[in-house]
C-alpha cells in the first residue's frame, strides 16, 4: 500500500494520572475505581455517550455475575452498585431475581442463571452520574488513533475529534477499547483469533423488536423443551424449505423490561476482522440486511411475532473478539475448567466459555468445550501487558486464549477487571511504582474493602 508521511505540531492536553480509553463495562469500572482511589482520571470515548456494548451495542442482558450454579454472586463492587442504581430508576432487574430458562435468560439454561436485564438508556444515565460524582473528566466524541511511546512507556495518545488532532498525556493508560487499540499502536504484541486458522468469533448487530406476544413466545418454548436454541425447529424447517437461511441454529432472543419488547442477538457475520475498517463496514452492511430478513422470518413463521415491529438497531455492530494483548500471564481454558487459584487474583467469575463458531452455524455451548469451574479466577498479570510498562489492559483485550476470553469477555467480568485495573493504576500512583510492580496483596485488600469479591479464599480477608 502506498504511504504518506505527515508531520504536524499537535496541541497537548493537561496530563492526568490515569487515562482510560473506552467507556464500556471495563472502562467504566476502571475510570470509577481510579478516580475513587485518588487519581485524576480522564475517560475518552469515541461515541457521544458512555457504556460501550451496554449501550452503543444494545447488548444485553448482562450475562451472569454469579457462580455457574447461580448460588453466589461473584461480581460485586462497582458492577453491583451500577446495577442497583439502574434498579432504583426502574431500569434493571437485579440478577438475584432472575433464573435460567426464563424469558430474561433467553430460555437458555446452561450458564444463564442470574442474568441482569437492563434498559440501555438507564445504563447511559447511571454511568454518567457515577462518573460525574467520582470526578472523572469525560472527553466524548473522541477517537484514539495512535500512541506516543518512549521505550516501554506510553507517553500519550493521539486523539481525533471535532477540535482536530491532539495529544493526551498520562502517567498510566488503561486500554479499555475492547480491541487493544492503544496497546497495539504502542507496539505491544497481541494475538488474533483461534489457534490453527486465526479465525475470530462472528460479529452480530443487536436489534430490538416490539409488539411481541410474550405469552405465545413462551408457550412455544414450553412446548419444545428439547430444542437447544429457541425456535430451533422452525429455523431448521425454514432452512430446509429454502425460505430462510442464516448461519445460526436458532433465534437468540431476550425479554426486556418492557412488555412485548425483546432484544435479538441473532444476526451473524462470519470471517471478518473487527480491527479492519473495511471489514467493519462490510459487517454493518451485511448485518443490517440480515435484520430485514429476520424481521420477515419472524412475522411469517414465529408464534407470537406475527405483528412484531422493528424498534431499533444498535449504533454499532457488536464485535465479539479481536486482539488479545500478550500479557504477563496467558489465562487458559484449563485454568478456567480446573478453577486454578492464583496468588494475584483480582476478579472471579462463573460464566462459561461462550463461542459462536467462527466458521459455521454452531454455538454457543454446543462445541464440546468442557464446563468451566463453578468459580474461576482471573489474575492481575493478565491485565499487565508483557511489552509495555505504564499501560494496563481490561475487558475484552486482556491476555487470555481464544477459549478463555470467550468466558471472561462478558460484561460483569469486564466491569470487575476494569475495577481492578483502576485501583491498580491509582495504587501505582500512590506508591510511585509502575503498574506491573504494584503491591498485589494491597491491591487485593483495597478491592475487598471497596466491595469486590475475590472468591471464598479471600472471605476472611474481606472481614478484617
Ligand atoms: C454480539 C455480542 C453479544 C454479546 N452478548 C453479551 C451478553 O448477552 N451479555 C454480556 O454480558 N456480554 C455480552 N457480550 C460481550 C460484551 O458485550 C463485551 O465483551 C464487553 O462489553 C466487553 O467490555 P469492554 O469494556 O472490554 O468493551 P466494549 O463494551 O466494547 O467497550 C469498548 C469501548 O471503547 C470505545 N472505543 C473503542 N475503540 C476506541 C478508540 N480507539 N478510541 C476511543 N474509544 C474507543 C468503544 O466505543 C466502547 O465504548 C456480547 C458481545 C457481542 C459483540
Amino acid at each position: 500500500m502506498p504511504s504518506h508521511t505527515y508531520t504536524r505540531q499537535l496541541p497537548v492536553g493537561e496530563p492526568t494520572d490515569v487515562l482510560v480509553v473506552g467507556s464500556g463495562p471495563s472502562g467504566l469500572g476502571a475510570a470509577l475505581a481510579a478516580a475513587r482511589n485518588g487519581a485524576s482520571v480522564r475517560l475518552v470515548e469515541r461515541f457521544g455517550f458512555l457504556g460501550g456494548n451496554l449501550t452503543a451495542g444494545l447488548v444485553g442482558p448482562c450475562m451472569t455475575s454469579f457462580s455457574l450454579d447461580g448460588t453466589v454472586q461473584l461480581v460485586r463492587g462497582i458492577f453491583d452498585e451500577f446495577v442497583r442504581r439502574m434498579v432504583r430508576v426502574g431500569g434493571a432487574v437485579h440478577p438475584s431475581e432472575t433464573r435460567s430458562g426464563s424469558p430474561y435468560s433467553g430460555f437458555m439454561v446452561y450458564g444463564h442463571e442470574a442474568v441482569t436485564p437492563f434498559d440501555p438508556e438507564a445504563a447511559k444515565m447511571v454511568a454518567l452520574d457515577m462518573c460525574e460524582e467520582a470526578g472523572v473528566e469525560l472527553l466524548l466524541h473522541t477517537f484514539v488513533a495512535d500512541a506516543l511511546t518512549e521505550e516501554r512507556r506510553v507517553t500519550g495518545v493521539v486523539v481525533g475529534n471535532k477540535s482536530g488532532l491532539g495529544v493526551l498525556p498520562a502517567t498510566t493508560v488503561i486500554d479499555c477499547t475492547g480491541d487493544g487499540d492503544v496497546a497495539a499502536r504502542a507496539g505491544a504484541g497481541f494475538d488474533l483469533g483461534r489457534d490453527g486458522d486465526g479465525r475470530m468469533q462472528p460479529m452480530t448487530l443487536f436489534f430490538r423488536v416490539g409488539d411481541v406476544d410474550d405469552d405465545a413466545v413462551r408457550a412455544y418454548q414450553d412446548a419444545h423443551p428439547d430444542e437447544r436454541f429457541p425456535f430451533q425447529g422452525l429455523v431448521e424447517e425454514a432452512g430446509a424449505d429454502g425460505s430462510f437461511t442464516l448461519p445460526r441454529r436458532g433465534i437468540q432472543l431476550f425479554k426486556t423490561l418492557e412488555p412485548g419488547v425483546w432484544r435479538i442477538n441473532t444476526t451473524r457475520v462470519l470471517g471478518l476482522d473487527g480491527t479492519d475498517a473495511g471489514d467493519l463496514t462490510t459487517g454493518e452492511i451485511t448485518a443490517r440486511r440480515q435484520v430485514v430478513e429476520l424481521m420477515r422470518f419472524f412475522r411469517d413463521r414465529l408464534p407470537g411475532m406475527r405483528n412484531c415491529k422493528l424498534l431499533d438497531t444498535a449504533a454499532t455492530i457488536g464485535v465479539r473478539e479481536t486482539r488479545r494483548v500478550r500479557g504477563e500471564h496467558l489465562l487458559t481454558l484449563d485454568e478456567l475448567t480446573s478453577g486454578r487459584s492464583f496468588e494475584d487474583t483480582i476478579a472471579v467469575a462463573g460464566y462459561p466459555v461462550d463461542i459462536h463458531s467462527p466458521t459455521g452455524p454452531n454455538g454457543p455451548f454446543d462445541d464440546g468445550i468442557p464446563p468451566t469451574a463453578n468459580i474461576y479466577e482471573i489474575p492481575y498479570r493478565s491485565l499487565v501487558p508483557r511489552d509495555l510498562d505504564n499501560l494496563l489492559l481490561s475487558g475484552r483485550c486482556v491476555s487470555a486464549t481464544h477459549e478463555a476470553l470467550a468466558a471472561i469477555r462478558v460484561m460483569p467480568p469486564s466491569f470487575a477487571m476494569g475495577e481492578a485495573a483502576g485501583v491498580a493504576a491509582a495504587l501505582a500512583r500512590r506508591d510511585g511504582v509502575l503498574p506491573r510492580a504494584v503491591d498485589v496483596p494491597e491491591l487485593q485488600r483495597l478491592l475487598l474493602a471497596q466491595g469486590a469479591y475475590l472468591g471464598p479464599r479471600f472471605e476472611s480477608a474481606a472481614l478484617r
